[in-house]
C-alpha cells in the first residue's frame, strides 16, 4: 500500500514525501481510513510504530478544507491529550510536519512552565490544541480553553496516563467536550480501566493493533553494559575492535558528546564521523554518504541529527548515552532489527543514568540483559574501591519496575457509560 492509495489531499502526501516516508506502517494502513471514515478508534500501538502519523495524518487531512484560509476564525477542533510533556512535543512536531502545506494552526501546552505565552497563543486562536492533562483542566478553568467546537478527542499512551495517575483528569476532560465528537484512543496495553474507557467514552470503535513491543523485541536484541561514564569510550572502541562490529550508529546525548567519540576512534584509527546540529547541511550529507558507502564505519549522531537519517536496517545501534525519554530508546532501536532483519541495540549505562534505565524498562516492559563479561565494570577506574568481591553490582533498579497494568481500579463507571452512549449524537462538522 501507498499513502496515494489513502485518499488523501495533495499538500499532506507533499509534507509526508518530504518526510521521506515511503509507505504507510501497519497501523497507518489500518487506522487512517477508519479515521477518515469518521469511525471512533482504538489503537494498541507503542511508539515506534508510527502511531502518531496514524491519527495526525487523518485529523490535518479533514481539518484541511475546513480550516480554510489563514484568515479564518480558528476554534479548537482538535484536542490531544498525552501524559508527558517530551510526548506532547513530539506529538507537536509531528501536525507540525504534516500540516506544514496547511493553514491549520497548532499549539503544545504543559504544565511546568510559565502559561502566560500559552495564554497568549489560545487566544490568537488554535486549531489543534496538544495538551497535558492538569495545564489543560487549569487553562480550562480559567477560561481559556473553549471546547464547543472540538471534533477530534485524541487520547495518546493511554495506559502512560493511567500509570501516572491522570485517569481521573482524563475522564473530566471528556466530559468538557461535545459528545458527538470523534474520539481516538492509542495504548500501548489495554488494562481493564482502558478498556472501561474505550467502552464508556467512544462509539462503536474500531480496534486496531499493531505488534507490541515484544515481538519486535525479538528482532533486537538488546545487551546492557553498566560502564562508568569515563569508561565509556574506551569501551567503545574495545567492542568495535573485538567484536569487529561495522556500520553502528552510535548515539551521544549531546553534540559535543558525540565530537569527543568521534576524535577518540579516529585516534585509534578507526574511521568515524559525527552527525548532529552544528554540522552544516553539507558536512551531514558527505558524513552520511560515507557511511552509506561503508567508507566511515562508525557514525555518531545526537537524536534530533539522527531523526533525518533515512537509513533502515542498521545491523548496530549503541547507545553512548541513555536517553533521558525513554520513548527514545525505543525510536533509537528501532533502526536495527528492521524488515525481518536482526539487529542489535548496545547500550551503555553510566551510574547517573541508571535512573533512565529504570523508565525505559518500565516503558518497554522488559529487563534489558546485562552483559557483565567486559572490561570495564563499575568502580574499574583507580581509587574507586571494587564492590563485594566476586559479586555483581546490583546498581540496577532495585525493585522490578514493569508496568504492570495493574493500577487502583476506576469506580465502576455504568452509570456515566450509559448516560455518554444514550448522550451521543450525530456527527457534524463545525
Ligand atoms: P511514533 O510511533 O509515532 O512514535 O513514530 C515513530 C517514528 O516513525 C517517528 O520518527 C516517525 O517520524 C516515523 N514514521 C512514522 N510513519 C512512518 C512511515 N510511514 N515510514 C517511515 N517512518 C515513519
Amino acid at each position: 500500500m501507498k499513502f496515494s492509495d489513502l485518499n488523501l489531499h495533495r499538500t499532506i502526501l507533499q509534507a509526508i514525501s518530504d518526510e521521506g516516508y515511503e509507505s504507510p506502517t501497519p497501523i497507518q494502513q489500518q487506522a487512517i481510513p477508519a479515521i477518515l471514515d469518521e469511525k471512533d478508534l482504538v489503537g494498541t500501538a507503542q511508539t515506534g510504530t508510527g502511531k502518531t502519523a496514524a491519527f495526525a495524518i487523518p485529523m490535518i487531512n479533514m481539518l484541511h478544507p475546513i480550516v480554510g484560509s489563514a484568515k479564518k476564525r480558528k476554534s479548537i477542533r482538535a484536542l490531544v491529550i498525552t501524559p508527558t510533556r517530551e510526548l506532547a512535543l513530539q506529538v507537536g512536531e509531528s501536525f507540525d510536519n504534516y500540516g506544514k502545506y496547511t493553514n491549520i494552526r497548532q499549539l503544545t501546552v504543559f504544565g511546568g512552565v510559565n502559561q502566560a505565552p500559552q495564554v497568549d497563543q489560545l487566544k490568537k486562536g488554535v486549531d489543534i490544541l496538544i495538551a497535558t492533562p492538569g495545564r489543560l483542566l487549569d487553562l480550562h478553568k480559567q477560561g481559556f480553553i473553549n471546547l464547543d467546537h472540538l471534533h477530534f478527542l485524541v487520547l495518546d499512551e493511554a495506559d502512560l496516563m493511567l500509570d501516572m495517575g491522570f485517569i481521573n483528569d482524563v475522564k473530566k476532560i471528556i466530559k468538557l467536550t461535545p459528545d458527538n465528537r470523534q474520539t481516538l484512543l492509542f495504548s500501548a496495553t489495554m488494562p481493564l480501566p482502558i478498556r472501561e474507557l474505550a467502552d464508556t467514552f467512544l462509539t462503536d470503535p474500531k480496534y486496531v493493533s499493531v505488534a507490541p513491543i515484544s515481538s519486535t523485541a525479538e528482532l533486537v536484541k538488546q545487551q546492557l553494559y553498566l560502564v562508568d561514564k569515563a569508561d565509556k569510550r574506551k569501551l567503545l572502541y574495545h567492542l568495535i575492535r573485538n567484536e569487529n562490529l561495522k556500520n553502528v550508529l552510535v548515539f551521544t546525548r549531546t553534540k559535543h558528546g558525540a565530537d569527543n567519540v568521534v576524535k577518540a576512534l579516529k585516534k585509534n584509527g578507526i574511521e568515524a564521523g559525527a552527525i548532529h546540529g552544528d554540522k552544516s547541511q553539507s558536512a551531514r550529507q558527505r558524513m552520511l554518504e560515507g557511511f552509506k558507502n561503508k567508507e566511515i564505519s562508525v557514525l555518531v549522531a545526537t537524536d534530533i541529527a539522527a531523526r533525518g537519517i533515512d537509513i533502515e536496517s542498521l545491523p548496530f545501534v549503541i547507545n553512548f548515552d541513555l536517553p533521558n525519554i525513554p520513548e527514545t530508546y525505543v525510536h533509537r532501536i528501532g533502526r536495527t532489527g528492521r524488515a525481518g532483519n536482526s539487529g542489535l541495540a548496545i547500550s551503555f549505562c553510566g551510574r547517573d543514568e541508571l535512573p533512565y534505565l529504570k523508565d525505559i524498562e518500565k516503558l518497554i516492559r522488559l529487563k534489558i540483559k546485562v552483559i557483565d563479561e567486559h572490561p570495564y565494570p563499575y568502580g574499574n577506574q583507580e581509587g574507586e574501591s571494587k564492590n563485594e568481591e566476586g559479586q555483581k553490582p546490583d546498581l540496577r533498579n532495585k525493585k522490578n519496575n514493569a508496568r504492570s497494568g495493574k493500577s487502583k481500579p476506576g469506580s465502576n463507571n455504568s452509570k456515566s457509560r450509559k448516560s455518554e452512549a444514550s448522550k451521543k449524537k450525530k456527527r457534524r462538522w463545525y
